[in-house]
């Protein structure tokens, strides 16, 4: 197998639904087990019959169960099993529920009912989940942001647990993530009232989903919480290109930490925030260059992208790329990012010919207009140093307030942080 026990442990949502994928690992739980060059496919059969599928890479897997929990314990149980019965996967062509091609009515009649069902129940769930959410909000604002009990991390993990209870994983991390900000900064405040602004304005949206146009209703849906299909990523935009790997973050993501990198299309000069899962066996360093095609995760404004066929090559060149000149031009351009999606937290910041300065033991980056924006991060430093007596250009990610440095190019070269 393509993939070990251990990364399928790394997946698991908890230790839960890992010792009930345990139980699932025989082959008299199963049927219909099948395989192809990227995924593999079976039925689990216990009081209902649910269909499983996941990819190789371990990135994309779906069961037609109404567990909310991602991958469920049907997907470990079908990765476990794969791992000692490689053999018994001998069924080449894919099923209807795996690619709608061939396949008998039985199955297709599972696959309606079961996907009904899965999409009823976690949708009731969720649309419960959204009204208790958005009480939640309206009494946080009606009791004021200078209560006690918003000065408390627990506050707001308690929401945050809840909103995970209902399937709501990005929306919950949000959360957390406001939960630090309390007392953290002199402006917390206006940067929490705003983002529960953005979260009161998301709930209306999705209480009104149909309303909106196609992809509106993508951001507000993927705002809440992705969903892993090949179906999803294949309704995106897909590009071909050559893409620089220029930097990278890390975010929690229900709990796990995950990485992100960013990487620039030479050609296209489009960028793309690709997920790195716990699970994935895909390695990028910043400072690698890779050839192929890119999936988009539908958007009105796609950010967020994953390769569908990649070559790594280990070398770097600069050329083509192109920075903004100004401030104002990277913020103009952020704004119109937000236009269409309001939701959006991470912006990608390549900007020319920039200066560092220090001013209160903070380091500020600052442009050819004298305009200015606070750095932060460990690296904030570096670029200070690096600038001294000459103009760097800095690839950061603007998270709206700060500008978290991820590289430079100095005298034709990337320095990665
Ligand atoms: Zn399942």
């Amino acid at each position: 197998m393509k993939f070990t026990k251990q990364q399928i442990e790394n997946i698991a949502y908890d230790t839960k639904s890992l010792s009930l994928a345990y139980s699932l690992s025989h082959m008299r739980s199963w049927s219909n087990l099948g395989t192809n060059e990227s995924k593999l496919w079976g039925v689990c059969q216990g009081s209902k019959k649910y269909l499983v599928e996941s990819s190789y890479d371990l990135n994309n897997y779906s069961c037609s169960c109404p567990s909310y929990k991602q991958p469920c314990k049907h997907v470990l149980g079908l990765l476990l099993l794969a791992i000692g019965n490689a053999n018994c996967f001998s069924r080449k062509v894919e099923p209807s529920w795996v690619d709608k091609e061939e396949s008998s009515l039985q199955s297709k009649i599972i696959t309606v009912v079961s996907n009904q069902n899965i999409k009823n129940e976690k949708d009731v769930r969720l649309v419960e989940g959204m009204k208790q959410f958005l009480l939640w909000l309206q009494d946080l604002i009606r009791g004021g942001l200078m209560s006690q009990q918003v000065q408390h991390i627990e506050f707001w993990e308690q929401q945050a647990d809840r909103l995970v209870d209902c399937g709501a994983i990005n929306l919950s991390a949000n959360i957390r993530y406001l939960g630090t900000l309390p007392g953290r900064y002199k402006t917390w405040p206006e940067i929490v009232l705003d983002e529960l602004g953005k979260m009161a304005l998301l709930i209306h949206s999705y209480q009104n989903l149909k309303q909106l146009p196609v992809l509106v209703q993508e951001d507000v849906k993927q705002t809440i919480k992705w969903d892993h299909s090949y179906a999803k990523w294949e309704q995106g935009e897909s590009i071909k290109d050559i893409w620089l790997v220029v930097g990278r973050n890390y975010n929690t993501v229900d709990r796990s930490k995950v990485e992100f990198f960013w990487v620039w299309g030479q050609e296209t000069n489009r960028f793309a925030n690709i997920i790195k899962w716990a699970s994935s066996n895909k390695n990028y360093s910043v400072g690698d260059i890779i050839e192929g095609e890119l999936l988009y995760y539908p958007s009105n404004s796609p950010i967020l992208g994953k390769f569908k066929s990649e070559k790594t090559q280990h070398k770097f060149s600069i050329e083509n790329l192109s920075f903004f000149s100004t401030l104002e031009d990277f913020l103009y351009s952020t704004a119109s990012i937000l236009g269409k999606n309001p939701w959006v937290k991470r912006f990608f910041c390549p900007l020319k010919n920039t200066r560092a300065f220090r001013q209160d033991g903070k380091v500020f980056i600052c442009d050819e207009n004298r305009q200015y924006i606070p750095l932060y991060g460990c690296n904030s430093d570096r670029v200070f140093a690096s600038s001294i007596g000459k103009l760097v250009n800095v690839v950061g990610e603007w998270n709206g307030q700060f500008l978290l440095p991820m590289g430079i190019f100095s005298d034709q070269e990337y320095i990665i942080f």
